[in-house]
């Protein structure tokens, strides 16, 4: 999202197709590392590796496409959250990424877990995560999922309606039991990567409108209910965020909202919650800050909001996602075939069609979100030009990456490898063209690990009823 690519924004004195933003780098060859995982090299063969392991060992052990995870630097990611919010408790955003492994690690590295559907739900549970250690967000969440986590005692339910304070309360009454609850508010500040937009208008479907008033009425609603205990107030305010502008209006917002609760009740509440969004790079441009740098901003810009409006200082949470599973993920693609294509002005583009595509990562598709990628199962000293890496989709918009400089001996057989695709790509994968999705692998001290097996056409025809016929 950061690289809005329309007609014209290349280069003026083009050869090539590069858009402006996207420099033609010094060595093909080199690995950025910002947007890799930690462990990831170029060997002196040429051949790219993770945690030990050759991405051609690895495509010939679990085949391609595959997600593939470096497990140490996950962990080393989810510690360094942990460690720079120390104090604060950092809920790891299930959505990004999830299943029983992933759990458990984020539990063993001292983090608690946010999960946003019956599914994630029973994932957690499954994976032993401890209950008061999970949150629970949706705007609409079922009576099986409310009840599921009432029964095993969540620590928290995020609640985002009137109907589902209602709900709530019913359903405590039913099981004799009582929700502990925070409530999502939405602050009219909408934050994507170095631009925020901080405005009175809420136009969205998540959580109450602070400037409407609706979020002090369901906070005293709660506070009074006998079935819930009011923890206090949540607020996310988008993704790929770069820096704390954002949150601190957020912050604001938020906290004097505390204080007319206090004015209100007497009461001072307990928690805040200032959401997940941190971003992460995709391509070179990107420069998000450090756990470190986002810590420092934001433990000063509660302290002084706090002291403005007189407040005790609330325990402060807050649920990266991205962030940590993003970096520590690289999807891993076989090129089926080549083709320049002319386009106009004298310039061609190159596309290289891969064995995935929109159906493994559709965030290019549904965001124009923007990637990187790099030859891995070789280096080579050909001239590197802009290319197109599409996947095999009966659709034009099937980009996997819009433009990126690849070396112009690409050919059917490398191995290509996109970083930073470790959070919503499996997550958001979807059977698009009956195509089964690639499995999630981890890697460490060179041995890989299957965390979610690839899908089968046996798979998909199983829930096809007539398939047996
Ligand atoms: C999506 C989401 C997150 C995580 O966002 P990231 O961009 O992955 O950090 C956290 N909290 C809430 C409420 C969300 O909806």
């Amino acid at each position: 999202m950061t690289h809005m690519h329309v007609a014209g924004s290349i280069h003026a004195d083009a050869t090539s197709p590069a858009p402006v933003w996207l420099t033609r780098p010094e060595d093909v060859n080199a690995l950025t590392p910002k947007l890799w995982s930690s462990s990831v090299t170029r060997d002196p063969d040429g051949v790219v590796s993770v945690a030990g392991l050759k991405l051609t060992d690895l495509a010939g052990q679990v085949g391609t496409p595959a997600y593939v995870l470096d497990e140490r630097d996950f962990r080393e990611r989810a510690r360094g959250w942990r460690d720079a919010f120390g104090g604060w408790t950092v809920y790891y955003a299930g959505k990004s990424f999830l299943c029983t492994t992933i759990a458990r690690w984020v539990v063993e590295e001292g983090l608690s877990l946010d999960v946003c559907s019956l599914g994630e739900l029973t994932v957690a549970l499954r994976a032993g995560v401890p209950p008061e250690r999970i949150g629970m967000h949706g705007n609409n969440k079922s009576e099986e999922e409310l009840r599921l986590g009432l029964e095993r005692g969540v620590g928290r339910i995020i609640v985002d309606s009137a109907d589902e304070i209602g709900r709530l309360e019913r359903l405590c009454a039913e099981l004799d039991t009582t929700a502990r609850v925070m409530i999502r508010v939405t602050t009219g500040v909408e934050a994507h990567t170095h631009e925020y937009i901080a405005t009175a208008h809420e136009d969205q479907k998540f959580g109450f409108s602070i400037q409407g008033g609706q979020a002090l009425v369901a906070m005293v609603r709660c506070y009074h209910s006998p079935r819930l205990d009011l923890l206090g107030i949540h607020s996310h305010i988008g993704s790929q965020i770069f820096d704390t502008n954002g949150f601190e209006v957020a912050a604001r917002r938020t906290l004097k909202l505390f204080a007319q609760f206090k004015e209100a009740t007497g009461v001072s509440l307990a928690e805040l919650d200032l959401g997940g969004g941190f971003g992460i790079a995709y391509t070179k441009e990107d420069d998000p800050a450090s756990p470190a740098e986002l810590a420092a901003g934001l433990r000063e810009i509660i302290a002084h909001e706090v002291r403005g409006f007189g407040l005790v200082e609330p325990a402060i949470s807050i649920e990266p996602g991205r962030a940590i599973v993003g970096p520590s993920g690289l999807a891993l693609y076989r090129v089926g075939t080549v083709k320049v294509v002319e386009i106009g002005g004298g310039m061609s583009r190159r596309y290289i069609s891969v064995d995935g595509g929109m159906s493994d990562n559709i965030r290019p598709a549904l965001y124009a979100a923007e990637y990187s990628a790099s030859l891995a199962s070789r280096s080579s000293d050909a001239e590197p030009v802009v290319s197109r890496v599409v996947g095999v989709h009966c659709e034009g918009g099937d980009i996997l990456v819009r433009d990126e400089f690849l070396p112009s001996d690409v050919r059917p057989g490398d191995l290509l490898a996109v970083p930073a695709a470790g959070a919503y790509s499996r997550s958001m994968a979807s059977n698009y063209n009956h195509t089964p999705r690639p499995p999630v692998v981890s890697v460490l001290d060179g041995r890989v690990s299957t965390l979610v097996r690839r899908e089968t056409l046996d798979d998909l025809l199983a829930l096809d009823a007539g398939a047996s016929d």
